[in-house]
């Protein structure tokens, strides 16, 4: 059978390379994918994520047997719904569950209504009004523009003087903001499989957002990310299930937003018990890079499985640690300096912003690509990973050292 993976990064990187595994995969396309991937065998076509009409076209004419849409964006305009209708099998939430994500409201609504356990909220067009709401709660006022922002439209407000500022600035990107209650604790996140009767928990892994080593400096799209996370523990996974996934996966049955694809969940470890701090309905990008590779079973059979309803059997590896770093062009996030000449990678490679020339391949975007490891032990795939971009001489490029830091000694 034919896959085609719709995106560009190396979460598709990462997605394609395991559908490439499976026996029963004859060629994998990603559209438009990036041209690192075509030397792991991936065949990158030239349709853009949001090109619905090219991409159903493609996929009839091929013939594809399943689209695995990587990235949010092409599932908030509704490409599940649109390829869905030409008869053309694919992974992901239809356009009215994708608002989980795509429209904060949406999603605290929900949760408010199924009692999924969730941070104090109201939401608000106008000034005044988001401005009384935010000074009865404590400092800090967590302020979210409603929307699709990359992590890049929440503001955390620690002191008083600063608070109408924020509102303002936040009021002028987005009509619409959401005033939230401060979660205080340590942040996680769960990713599980939908569509069978039960939800499948895949392996807990760990990202880092900010640009600087210690989790310090702006946030980005991600940074690095390791799996499995030790201090995360079965206890909390079992509470996760019991208070979040139960409720959460009880809600879209009953407003019938149930779908076959992934469930991101974020979650804050509070003192008042495991809250929701925000639904993905996508695998994250870098955790995938670490949270594929670590598939024994076959991938194929487990997505058609989940897309015709059924439990999909996954089997995961238990022995050692994935660890990955991604390397960013200098200037990452704010101004990414394009088009630095990429020495030869190794094979533990999964690429995201690179162009080629002559054969050679050129930084094209912010994150340029996630080199991974396995080992044993954290600290050894932590060693592997630094000492193979060491030995890479990547000058120019910018990377984390730390990664995995909360784990390691
Ligand atoms: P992304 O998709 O990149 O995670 P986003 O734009 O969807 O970001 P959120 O996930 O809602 O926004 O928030 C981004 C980050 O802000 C969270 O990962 C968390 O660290 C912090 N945050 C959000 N809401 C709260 C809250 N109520 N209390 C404490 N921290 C919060």
């Amino acid at each position: 059978v034919n896959v085609l993976i719709i995106g560009s990064g190396a979460r598709e990187h990462a997605i394609a390379t395991t559908f490439l595994k499976s026996e029963q995969v004859a060629q994998v396309f990603c559209a438009p994918g990036n041209p690192g991937m075509q030397a792991s065998g991936i065949q990158t076509v030239a349709i853009a994520e949001n090109d619905f009409e090219k991409v159903a076209l493609f996929a009839e004419q091929q013939p594809i047997d399943l689209v695995f849409v990587g990235p949010e964006a092409p599932l908030a305009s509704g490409i599940v719904d649109f390829l869905t209708a030409k008869g053309i099998r694919v992974f992901g939430p239809h356009q009215a569950a994708a608002r989980l994500e795509s429209d904060k409201q949406f999603a605290k609504e929900f949760m408010s209504r199924n009692h999924v356990p969730t941070a104090a909220f109201a939401s608000f067009k106008d000034f005044e009004q988001a401005f009384n709401y935010a000074q009865k709660l404590s400092l800090p006022v967590v302020i979210k523009e409603n929307g699709l922002a990359g992590g890049k439209g929440v503001r955390i407000v620690k002191e008083a003087d600063e608070l109408a500022l924020a509102l303002r600035e936040s009021l002028q990107k987005s009509d619409q903001i959401l005033v939230e209650e401060y979660l205080e604790g340590e942040e996680f996140s769960l990713m599980l499989f939908v569509g069978g009767p039960k939800p499948v928990i895949l392996p807990i892994s760990q990202d880092h957002k900010k640009i600087y080593a210690g989790e310090t400096g702006p946030n980005t799209g991600g940074m690095g990310a390791y799996s499995p996370v030790p201090h995360i523990t079965d206890d909390i996974i079992a509470r996760v299930e019991q208070t979040v996934v139960k409720p959460t996966i009880n809600g879209l049955l009953r407003e019938n937003l149930m779908y076959a694809g992934t469930l991101y969940i974020g979650c804050m470890l509070t003192s008042e018990g495991i809250k929701v701090i925000e639904f993905n309905v996508r695998l994250g990008d870098p955790e995938t890079q670490v949270l594929l590779p670590q598939l024994e079973s076959d991938f194929y059979t487990a997505i058609t499985d989940l897309i015709a309803g059924k439990n999909p059997q996954m089997v995961w590896q238990t022995q050692d640690y994935y660890l990955g770093t991604v390397v960013a062009a200098p200037g990452y996030p704010d101004a990414p300096k394009q088009h630095i000449v990429l020495p030869i990678l190794p094979q533990n490679v999964f690429y995201a912003g690179v162009s080629a020339e002559e054969h050679r391949l050129y930084s094209s975007g912010g994150r340029i690509f996630t080199l991974i490891a396995r080992a044993p032990s954290l600290k050894e795939a932590q060693n592997s990973v630094n000492t193979a971009l060491k030995n890479l001489n990547l000058n120019d490029f910018y990377y984390r050292t730390d990664i995995g830091f909360r784990d390691i000694d």
